[in-house]
C-alpha cells in the first residue's frame, strides 16, 4: 500500500511551556524530537524575569536535549517589577521576547501584570531594542468566554501607541480576535494552538466534564473553531503555529480544582496535518508550521526536513506515565516518521 507522505522543513512551536527540573527532563522530548525551535514560556515556578534567570533556562534546557539540534528561543515575563533596563539586558543576552499576564488569568500568573499602562516605558524599550511582545490576551475578572474580547482594547491601544513593537496575541480562541488581528498593522500577529482548531466548549464541559481539554482561554463556539481554522489555513503570515502544550501531572488535572492546560506536544503536529487535510490546505500547512512564525520574529528558516505519513493511529494514553497527551486514545491520522 502506498502510505501518503508530507515532507517539509523542520517546524517551530511559537509557544510552549517546558517546565523545569524532572518534568522539563519528562517533557522535553516530545518537543525537541519533532519542532528545531520553541518558544519556552518563562511561568516556571519560580519565574524568569531577567537575563541571567533566561541564561540559566536555557542552559537547563540544553543540558537536558543532548545533541539533537533543538533550539530554546528564551522569554522573560513581564510584570509590574519590570523595567527597561531588565528588558535590555535581557536582549543583550540573546531572549527573544517578553511574556506578559494579567495577573491570575492562567498557570502561575499570580505575579501578572496590574496596569499595562504603567509598562509603557518598557514597552517602548521592547520597541527599541527588537524584542517582541506576547500576550496572554485575557482581561481578568470578566466572565469567562468574553476575557479575550475584553483584552482586544489593551491590544488595540498598545499596538497604537507603539508602531514598530512586535506583538503577537498568544492563543487565539475567538472569531472577535481573528478579525482583531487582521484589521491591525503587520507588527500585529497571533498564534493558534492545534487544541483551539479541534475543541469548542462542548469538548471541554458539554458531556461529562473532561480535565485534559480544560485550559485558558478556553476552547468556544463552533463559529469561534471554525474561524480559528479559516484564519490558519488562510497563508497569512500573521497566523502561525504555538502548541500551548502545557503539562501537568495527572492528580493536577483530574481533581476537585484542576489546573488549565493542554499538553499537546506529543501529537500537535500530526493532528494540525489532519486539519489542514480535512480543510484540503495541506499545500499552506508548512508555511503554518515552518514559516510565518520565523519569518516574524525574524529568525531564519530551519535547515532539514521532517515526514508525516498518513498512517491512522490512535492517541497515546499516557506520555511517561505521568500525562494525558491531547488525544489520548482519539483516532489521528497522521504520524511523524522515522
Ligand atoms: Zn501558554
Amino acid at each position: 500500500m502506498n502510505v501518503p507522505k508530507l515532507t517539509m522543513r523542520r517546524p517551530d512551536d511559537f509557544h510552549v511551556h517546558l517546565r523545569d527540573g524532572w518534568t522539563l527532563k519528562q517533557v522535553l522530548p516530545a518537543t525537541a524530537e519533532v519542532f528545531a525551535r520553541a518558544l519556552v514560556m518563562p511561568n516556571t515556578t519560580p519565574p524568569i524575569l531577567n537575563a541571567s534567570d533566561a541564561i540559566r533556562y536555557r542552559s537547563e534546557i540544553l543540558g537536558e536535549c543532548g545533541k539533537g539540534g533543538f533550539t530554546p528561543l528564551m522569554t522573560i515575563q513581564i510584570t509590574d517589577a519590570t523595567v527597561p533596563e531588565t528588558v535590555r539586558t535581557a536582549s543583550q543576552a540573546g531572549v527573544v521576547a517578553g511574556k506578559l499576564y494579567p495577573v491570575g488569568v492562567t498557570t502561575n500568573s499570580e505575579n501578572g501584570a496590574t496596569d499595562i499602562k504603567a509598562l509603557y516605558q518598557v514597552f517602548g524599550e521592547m520597541e527599541r531594542a527588537g524584542m517582541v511582545l506576547c500576550l496572554h490576551g485575557e482581561e481578568p475578572g470578566e466572565f469567562c468566554l468574553e476575557r479575550e474580547s475584553y483584552f482586544l482594547d489593551a491590544l488595540e491601544g498598545l499596538a497604537g501607541s507603539f508602531p514598530r513593537l512586535r506583538i503577537v496575541l498568544e492563543h487565539l480562541s475567538s472569531e472577535e480576535a481573528v478579525e482583531t488581528v487582521l484589521a491591525l498593522p503587520e507588527t500585529v500577529a497571533a498564534t493558534i494552538t492545534a487544541h483551539h482548531l479541534v475543541l469548542t466548549l462542548d469538548d471541554v464541559i458539554g458531556g461529562k466534564l473532561q480535565p485534559h481539554h480544560f485550559c485558558k482561554p478556553l476552547p468556544k463556539t463552533p463559529a469561534d473553531r471554525a474561524a480559528l481554522i479559516e484564519a490558519a489555513i488562510s497563508g497569512n503570515p500573521k497566523f502561525f503555529f504555538g502548541s500551548d502544550s502545557a503539562p501537568h501531572r495527572i492528580p493536577t488535572k483530574e481533581c476537585a480544582d484542576g489546573a488549565a492546560g493542554v499538553f499537546s506536544a506529543p501529537t500537535a503536529l500530526p493532528v494540525l496535518a489532519g486539519v489542514f487535510e480535512h480543510e484540503d490546505a495541506l499545500d499552506r500547512f508548512e508555511a503554518f508550521v515552518s514559516g510565518h512564525g520565523a519569518r516574524f520574529y525574524g529568525l531564519s528558516p530551519n535547515e532539514g526536513a521532517i515526514t508525516l505519513e498518513r498512517r491512522p493511529w490512535k492517541g497515546r494514553l499516557r506520555y511517561c506515565g505521568e500525562y494525558v497527551p491531547f488525544m489520548a486514545g482519539k483516532p489521528i491520522d497522521w504520524r511523524v516518521a522515522g
